[in-house]
């Protein structure tokens, strides 16, 4: 159970409204553009970082039973790294971008210039509670933003440790995080804001999105569904089944990308289940709840959700569950019903099901009859199938022949399409989301051209010509 709460329960539309004020006057300011200020920001917020790394991974293992290793590599470490890549490209980033203009327009320049778009809202979940908050909030930071801030109220040790450590070390009017649950998020969502970051579940990014629409806000929603793994008979049947069992059992399977189901070649099935359960010892041992680098599930209603899916299909390995200690063995399962929540809701969890298919036309009918998933997953060594499945199907991100590794690349966009999302982020990718692209076209006094203007002397015919030349 978790012990602690969130820091202000309680609070006002009129609360809101008046750090959202303040952060509009700040942002009025115009001290937040400066390329020297955003650099500073970044250096605080890594410096928090560091100086606390070691309560933010303790929170962690309090709220999620995090291991060490996994805590670091994609919460902490990660947020560094995004830190210390805006640092080093923020002022390339920021350059103006030229475009080619016309010589129509002669004589004049052409260019986009990145602004940010102003007070900025993040909507954070539980899974990976700091670096689902802190990487947006990099980008918001980095494009010249203000922001506030709203965790999960699932993970409250990491909630309430990073709203203390964010408050203390920026201004209210700058950065201000807000806990709470729906009811805080509501008030929030109320708001104007100029730009709405939201990370969680597809229903909930529904209701973001609609509120945002009343107030014509832009939106970029990190969404979840289904993401599957399709593995071919060409593989390299070690690494395959390692990579697989890695990227479905981190953080106890409850990662937005972790693979949801197989879909494998019958031919190749037994072999590759054979290894799978091999490396889920390896990685686990004979009995994976005594195992350290294995997590929780996040709290009861999760762990009953997760358990009902057992009974959803034939279990192969694991299957063992403890609800006082919201345990759950990495589970692997066949013969599941199509019909039922294992494979109609996102699975978030250590269950594993995995389902035959007897050539690849059906495996790709099977994933384009589901909404389009955050990631794809192709194990094969076959070029034509590979290029066959990435033409044919639609993923926020596709990765071929592991698991999870696309969204450790910072220069590759990180988002969804369809149910899975909208907007992308990761290194450039955030200033980009995080900015508008304000087009500039800058002419000079040097000439003037008669033809546009009134009376129009000149015949269409000319001007059909001229602009087919010149645009
Ligand atoms: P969630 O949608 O339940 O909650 C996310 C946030 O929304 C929380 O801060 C919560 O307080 C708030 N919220 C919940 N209900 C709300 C409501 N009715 N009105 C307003 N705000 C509300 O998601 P979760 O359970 O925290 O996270 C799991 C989901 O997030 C999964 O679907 C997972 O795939 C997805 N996810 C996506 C990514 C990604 O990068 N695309 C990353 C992690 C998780």
């Amino acid at each position: 159970m978790n012990t602690t709460t969130a820091t202000n329960k309680n609070l006002t539309a009129e609360e809101v409204q008046t750090i959202l004020q303040a952060q509009r006057d700040y942002f009025a300011s115009n001290a937040t553009k400066d390329l020297t200020f955003r650099k500073k920001k970044l250096e605080q917020l890594k410096q928090m970082m560091i100086d606390h790394e070691v309560a933010i991974m303790d929170a962690l293992h309090k709220d999620l039973r995090k291991h060490e290793f996994e805590a670091y590599a994609t919460e902490v470490g990660f947020v560094l790294a995004d830190i210390n890549k805006a640092l080093k490209n923020l002022k390339s980033w920021a350059k103006p971008r030229k475009v080619k203009t016309p010589p129509f327009h002669y004589v004049a320049s052409s260019y986009t210039k990145s602004d940010p778009y102003g007070n900025v809202l993040i909507i954070a979940p539980w899974n990976y509670p700091v670096q689902l908050l802190l990487a947006p909030l990099v980008g918001a930071i980095v494009a010249g933003n203000t922001a506030i801030l709203k965790p999960s109220e699932y993970a409250l040790h990491t909630s309430n440790l990073l709203t203390k450590l964010v408050n203390e070390t920026f201004d209210a009017q700058y950065i201000k995080m807000i806990e709470g649950a729906v009811p805080e998020t509501e008030l929030l969502l109320n708001e104007k804001f100029d730009f709405i970051f939201f990370t969680g579940s597809t229903n909930v990014g529904k209701i973001v999105y609609q509120a945002a629409a009343k107030q014509l806000t832009p939106v970029a929603l990190e969404l979840g569904g289904k993401s599957p793994c399709i593995v071919d008979t060409d593989i390299h049947l070690d690494y395959t089944a390692k990579r697989i069992v890695w990227g479905k059992f981190i953080n106890v399977g409850q990662t937005c990308i972790a693979p949801d189901y197989l879909l494998v070649d019958q031919k190749i099935k037994d072999a590759l289940v054979a290894k799978m359960k091999f490396y889920m010892k390896e990685f686990f041992g004979e009995n994976p709840k005594d195992s350290e680098a294995l997590g929780r599930i996040i709290n009861e209603g999760h762990f009953d959700r997760l358990s009902t899916y057992l009974e959803h299909g034939d279990v192969i390995v694991g299957g063992q569950t403890d609800r006082e200690e919201k345990y759950i063995a990495p589970t692997l399962m066949e013969n599941v019903d199509l019909e039922k929540g294992i494979m109609q809701d996102e699975i978030f969890g250590p269950i594993l099901p995995i389902i035959e298919y007897g050539n690849l036309r059906d495996a790709i009918d099977f994933v384009n009859s589901k909404s389009k998933p955050l990631a794809l997953y192709i194990f094969s060594k076959n070029d034509k199938k590979i290029d066959r499945i990435l033409d044919e199907t639609s993923a926020g991100g596709v990765c071929i022949n592991d698991t999870l590794m696309h969204m450790a690349n910072g220069h590759l966009p990180f988002g969804g399409v369809g149910d899975s999302g909208i907007g992308a982020y990761h290194g450039k990718h955030s200033f980009d989301l995080f900015s508008h692209q304000k087009a500039v076209l800058h002419r000079s006094f040097l000439i003037e051209e008669p033809i546009r203007y009134a009376p129009y002397k000149f015949s269409l015919k000319i001007i059909k010509k001229i602009m087919d030349w010149a645009l």
